[in-house]
């Protein structure tokens, strides 16, 4: 018996079964004194008796949720053995009463076991180990009572009864084999034939209040694949199918029988191990267990012909006797694969009380963020941009957020959040706005820079209204003159999606007047061609290469071969983070066209810009005479 479920189905028909033995025995009593055949007839009602208080006591023994799996098979033991005797029995009232032709007993025990035989087949349709062998016990000595009649009605009788111990057999086995696929159903994943969601939350509640009385240990893992969204689009779902079960496959290969596994969806696993009794082996033995998998999960995957690589990320959680719930376990765990996910993917994280309160904090920040614009808490920033001369020639826009609770928080931290709840459409419109506004009200102060750059979220970037929202504000705020300066800086990150997209949404912009530049170049994932193909004027190469130069030869080659490539696709070039003379020479050196960094100044407030500008702002000849403001 492979489901838990029957025990308590098996369970509650140990008091039908008392209540169909104890009462018509009763009239056994009477039919017996009847014939002469008292004494035995009140000893096998004393056995009826004996077996009905064993059947009793397994009745009230069983507490699903607190036994363990042994104590739950040491308990199905007994089960049977209460079945198997309390069907014995009326067998052996048959044997007692089938000769008796006074008052013509025999007629009823030849019922009274015909109507058992059918009584077996339905209370115990559960379960073909016990209906089997029991109606096997009842049916036997009634085909043999026929036979030996030794007429020819009993041989027919006979073969009847085979018929009919043949029917009965086969429709409880039907109806069992129909029970067991709908369970089966009900609790695994089609495609992978793992435990389903809804059986593993099950499952992990009786777990939970079994240890709340043992006090020993299991711990879960969540696994979650790295990027198998990308195989199912680019090598299509019957793939990504294939993927799913050859990892489903391995896991439980490598799980053997001491540990439960579920697929949660998509691409989610969930493993629960066995009981332990100290937290700290438990721990060990999880993440020991969990590096093997890792490995385990990435050896090369060869599907319909294509080598695939695969990593994963797994959070693990332990469980013991807290009294929480299995989903709120299985949250925990999930905190812990998105910090894993977070950390660059392919590994491993503990759930601890540290994650819990940043995600807890994220969440509050979330919560906050949410009124950031309505009570004026988003502000801009402008650092200067510098040519080869130190002269300022643009500024690149960078948001703040004030908060009188948080204070300051970074926009490295509260972005990714804005892109999580879609608040970034709103807050990037926003940013868009006041800075089409700054840069008009500069140009009337007679600021003029060559380039405006304001950072597109991929999100952002991808909303169904972007290009409308940034029509609308180019024609609200901007001139001909003024749109040609503004610069979208996206990141690498837009390479996720199909290049068709990426390009259609990039020239309705670029039909408005504005360029792009590619962010943080070098970190993610741009390939040559992808360079090519898409329109952009301008690369910014990312300040982790900028702030090691002096420090690492290979970062300093990074930038070189950056700089160099940029120049073979005749693009300009933009190193931010420069904090020292010497970054700035080795990039001047390297014919790098623009600097931004700390060296020449941090993000300054507008005025503050104003203030910097005129200080160092570009000294142009007009009809040959040099002038100033
Ligand atoms: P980013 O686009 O790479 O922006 C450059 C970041 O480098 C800014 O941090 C800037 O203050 C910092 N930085 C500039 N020079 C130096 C330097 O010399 N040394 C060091 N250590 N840092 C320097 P910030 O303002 O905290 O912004 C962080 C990130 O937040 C930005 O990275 C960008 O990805 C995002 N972000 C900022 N403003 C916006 C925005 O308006 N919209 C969107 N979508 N993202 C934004
Ligand atoms: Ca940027
Ligand atoms: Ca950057």
């Amino acid at each position: 018996m492979n489901n838990q479920r029957f025990y308590a189905f098996l369970q509650r028909q140990i008091l039908l079964m008392i209540g169909l033995s104890l009462v018509p025995g009763l009239a056994y009593i009477f039919l017996g004194w009847l014939n002469g055949v008292i004494i035995p007839a009140l000893i096998w009602y004393g056995l009826i008796v004996t077996v009905s208080l064993f059947g009793w006591k397994l009745y009230n023994d069983f507490k699903l949720e607190q036994m363990s799996e042994k104590a739950l098979r040491s308990w199905y033991r007994k089960l049977a053995a209460f079945y198997y005797l309390i069907f014995a029995l009326w067998t052996l009232i048959f044997l007692l009463y089938c000769t008796e032709t006074g008052h013509n007993l025999h007629y009823i025990a030849i019922f009274t076991q015909i109507g058992a035989s059918v009584v077996a087949s339905t209370l115990l349709v559960s379960d073909k180990k016990l209906f089997f062998p029991v109606l096997i016990i009842l049916m036997l000595p009634l085909i043999g009572y026929f036979f030996l009649i030794g007429e020819w009605y009993g041989y027919v009788l006979s073969v009847f009864s085979v018929i009919f111990l043949g029917v009965l057999l086969y429709s409880s086995d039907n109806s069992y084999q129909l029970i067991q696929e709908n369970y089966y159903q009900a609790q695994h994943d089609s495609l992978t034939g793992l435990y389903n969601r809804r059986y593993i939350v099950e499952y992990m509640e009786r777990l939970i209040q079994r240890l709340q009385v043992s006090d020993n240990f299991v711990y879960i893992l969540l696994i979650d694949l790295d990027h198998f969204k990308t195989i199912n689009d680019t090598l299509g779902h019957d793939i990504g199918d294939k993927v799913l079960k050859e990892v489903a496959m391995r896991i439980k290969r490598y799980c053997g029988t001491t540990h439960t596994i579920a697929r949660l969806g998509g691409d989610e696993f969930t493993i629960v191990s066995g009981e332990h009794n100290s937290s700290f082996d438990c721990k060990e033995l999880s993440i020991n267990f969990s590096e093997t998998l890792l490995q385990v999960l990435k050896a090369p995957y060869m599907i319909d012909g294509h080598h695939l690589y695969l990593s994963a990320s797994i959070g693990i959680n332990g469980v013991g006797n807290r009294a929480t719930d299995a989903s709120h376990f299985i949250k925990e765990a999930d905190i812990a694969m998105y910090e894993a996910k977070a950390q660059g993917r392919d590994g491993i994280i503990l759930f601890n009380e540290d994650l819990s309160k940043r995600v807890e904090y994220h969440l509050e920040i979330e919560r906050r963020l949410y009124f950031a614009l309505e009570h004026n808490e988003i502000a801009l920033r402008y650092q200067p941009q510098v040519n080869k001369q130190q002269e300022v020639i643009g500024c690149e826009v960078l948001v703040r957020w004030n908060n009188p609770e948080f204070g300051f928080v970074s926009p490295a931290e509260f972005i990714f959040i804005a892109e999580k709840t879609g608040l970034i459409i709103e807050l990037g419109n926003y940013i868009i706005e006041e800075a089409f506004k700054t840069l008009r009200e500069w140009n009337a102060k007679g600021i003029h820079l060559e380039q405006f750059s304001i950072n597109i979220s991929v999100r952002q970037f991808f909303h169904s209204s972007f290009a409308e929202d940034v029509e609308r504000f180019v024609k609200k705020y901007l001139n001909n003159e003024l749109v040609n300066k503004v610069v979208f800086e996206v990141t690498e990150t837009i390479l996720i999606e199909d290049m068709h997209r990426i390009i259609s949404a990039m020239k309705r912009l670029k039909g408005l007047g504005i360029g792009f530049s590619m962010d943080d170049f070098g970190t993610g994932y741009s390939s040559l061609s992808s360079l090519r193909e898409i329109p952009i004027e301008e690369l910014k190469v990312d300040r982790s290469f900028v702030g090691r130069v002096g420090e690492h030869r290979s970062d300093e080659l990074m930038i070189t071969t950056i700089l160099s490539m940029a120049n073979i696709f005749k693009l300009k070039t933009v190193a931010e983070g420069v904090e020292t003379e010497e970054q700035f020479q080795f990039l001047l050196k390297n014919n790098c066209d623009i600097f931004q960094g700390f060296y020449f100044s941090k993000a300054l407030h507008k005025e503050d810009f104003e203030d910097y500008y005129l200080k160092r702002r570009v000294v142009r000849p007009l009809k040959g005479i040099a002038y100033e403001i």
